[in-house]
């Protein structure tokens, strides 16, 4: 580039310089050049390293500070993630809790059902069981043709006075004078059959009353039709017509005597 003054010194001066340099102290120039390339060299690769070393210093900050701040979420996340893994922890031991609390309550009902069940069965088992209604019987007449008619039960012989009882759960459905049958009570049981407690000397129920297996009812007599003092037992089915007793007690597991 030409100055006004016609010299183009920086130009010539930048070259006799740099040639100078190279060409009359080609030692000291190879040292300066050295030096000055060492030193450019340095400086360039210590500004570059101070560059480099800034921008990694900076990188590096900018690193840290990302990864502090990545550290810090990652701390933040682990945290929360601790949180939620506690949270769920404890919100999985609480549904642990509380399925457990629940398993325990359906047991417990379940058995306390079972067990209501068994009870009812059980009650149930003893009120529709079937006994005999005079104690230590003595059959003295069958059910069958008698004198030209049906008898139509059976005759148990006892003293006047002899406790009477009913023979399964029912209520009482007459009871009063029955003509030929004398003091005549009926029971309706549970399952519809009905029983006849004929010539009793005493009745001590009342009609509408309630009965269970063994329940007292009155006293057996000699009232009515009868030859002697005796039971007579009769056994009607759904309140129909009469069947032997003897057949019905062994087919309802009662022993006779
Ligand atoms: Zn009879």
């Amino acid at each position: 580039m030409a100055n006004p003054d016609g010299q183009s010194r920086p130009a010539r001066n930048t070259s006799h310089h740099l040639v100078r340099r190279v060409l009359v102290g080609p030692a000291l120039l190879g040292l300066g050049i050295a030096t000055t390339f060492s030193g450019s060299a340095i400086a360039y690769t210590a500004g570059g390293t101070q560059a480099l070393a800034v921008g990694a210093i900076n990188a590096a900050a900018t690193d840290t500070a990302a990864a502090q701040a990545a550290a810090a979420r990652a701390e933040s996340a682990e945290l929360a993630s601790r949180q939620v893994a506690s949270r769920s922890a404890v919100s999985l031991a609480q549904g642990q809790k509380e399925e457990r609390a629940r398993a325990e309550a359906a047991a417990r009902k379940a058995a306390a059902e079972r067990k209501a069940k068994a009870l009812k069965a059980k009650r149930l088992a003893a009120a529709h069981r079937w006994v005999m209604p005079i104690k230590h019987p003595n059959l003295t007449s069958r059910f069958g043709p008698r004198w030209g008619r049906l008898h139509a039960g059976l005759d148990f012989g006892a003293p006047v006075g002899t406790s009477l009882f009913a023979m399964s759960s029912g209520v009482v459905t007459k009871a009063g004078n029955g003509g030929g049958y004398g003091n005549k009570i009926e029971i309706t049981y549970w399952d519809g059959t009905v029983s006849y407690f004929a010539h009793m000397s005493e009745i001590d129920v009342k009609v509408g009353q309630q009965v269970r297996p063994g329940t007292y009812v009155g006293k057996s007599g000699n009232t009515g039709q009868s030859t002697g003092p005796h039971l007579h037992l009769e056994m009607h089915p759904k309140g129909g017509d009469p069947v032997d007793p003897m057949a019905w007690l062994q087919k309802h597991g009662v022993k006779i005597g």
